[in-house]
């Protein structure tokens, strides 16, 4: 099957990135980030989460980053975990909410303190709030390929969740590969029989390189007919219920190698490296990003804006 010839980038950072940071970065720099992305071409942004304070105080000022990040330009997702925080997310205005579930029983207890059945109690409430709003509303399927509890996830579960959120009018839905532990050939497997059971639906995957597939998984991905991604500037991510979490795809290394077979993702290469090293700046740290360090093929620009021997 031929690549898409395009493909949808779900910028992540902004959540996932900065929920697992072990410091709260201030709401300020989270915005500064989110317009370097911005500059970038990045339309889609998962901004924040609006989950406890208390249990996540990386995420307690989702009110105020919804309220400020630039518009127009982009489109910002929030992630809510129960009805609270979804009614919280309208009111801030947020222009897309995403719900969650995990389709392990014991990773939604881990990651929510719920069972599954609970947590789909509140699914009717929020897509009702959610359409009133007239803001969409997408489904993210946690631990959709492999849990660190349970270990294998029946392909029902999962097929339980997606139409839980496509029956009640979700606009997408993410599988999501929160623990690493996809290998191609599952990609595939479950791609395909996704497509089979939900035709015509859009769906994206959501991809950790705990284990170093990630990657590989994206490509697998691409080849059964896949054309969203979510990615984390920098490489950044990772669940805080997930026993060494590692972070997610690098925005910056997908837009590389995607450019590179002619997939189109609408992101400027070297605008999104740019943006990356911002990132490393605020955060201090080295990012686990490769693009970022190696640069871009033309070796005069790579040996331009990236320093050689780069840790
Ligand atoms: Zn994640």
């Amino acid at each position: 099957m031929a690549l898409p010839s395009k493909v949808k980038i779900r910028e992540v950072a902004p959540r996932d990135g900065f929920q697992s940071w072990p410091d709260f970065i201030p709401t300020n720099r989270k915005l500064e980030i989110i317009q370097a992305m911005i500059r970038a071409g990045v339309t889609e942004i998962e901004a924040t989460s609006f989950v406890n304070p208390k249990a996540i105080p990386q995420m307690s000022d989702a009110t105020e980053v919804i309220k400020s990040v630039p518009r127009p330009g982009c489109n910002y997702c929030a992630l809510v975990p129960n009805l609270k925080g979804a009614q919280m997310a309208l009111e801030a205005g947020t222009d897309e909410i995403a719900v969650f579930i995990s389709a392990s029983e014991p990773h939604n207890m881990a990651n929510v303190r719920r069972n599954i059945t609970d947590s789909m109690a509140d699914l009717n409430a929020i897509f009702g709030l959610a359409k009133d709003k007239g803001t969409p509303v997408i489904g993210a399927i946690v631990v959709a390929f492999g849990c660190p509890y349970q270990g294998d996830v029946p392909v029902d579960a999962v097929f339980r969740l997606a139409d839980a959120y496509l029956s009640r009018g979700a606009t997408a839905v993410i599988l999501a590969d929160t623990t690493g532990m996809a290998t191609p050939p599952r990609i595939d497997g479950l791609v395909r029989a996704y497509k089979e059971r939900f035709p015509n639906t859009s769906f994206g995957l959501h991809l950790h390189n705990n284990r170093g597939t990630a990657m590989a998984n994206l490509y697998a991905a691409l080849e059964a007919g896949v054309n969203m991604f979510d990615t984390a500037l920098g490489g950044i991510g990772g669940c805080p219920n997930v026993p060494h979490a590692a972070g997610n795809l690098p925005t910056e290394d997908v837009v590389y190698m995607l450019e590179d077979i002619g997939v189109d993702t609408g992101i400027d290469l070297l605008a999104i490296i740019d943006a990356a090293h911002l990132l490393e700046k605020i955060l201090g740290q080295i990012l686990p990003g490769q693009v970022m360090k190696s640069g871009p093929r033309d070796p005069e620009i790579a040996s331009k804006i990236c320093s050689v021997g780069h840790a």
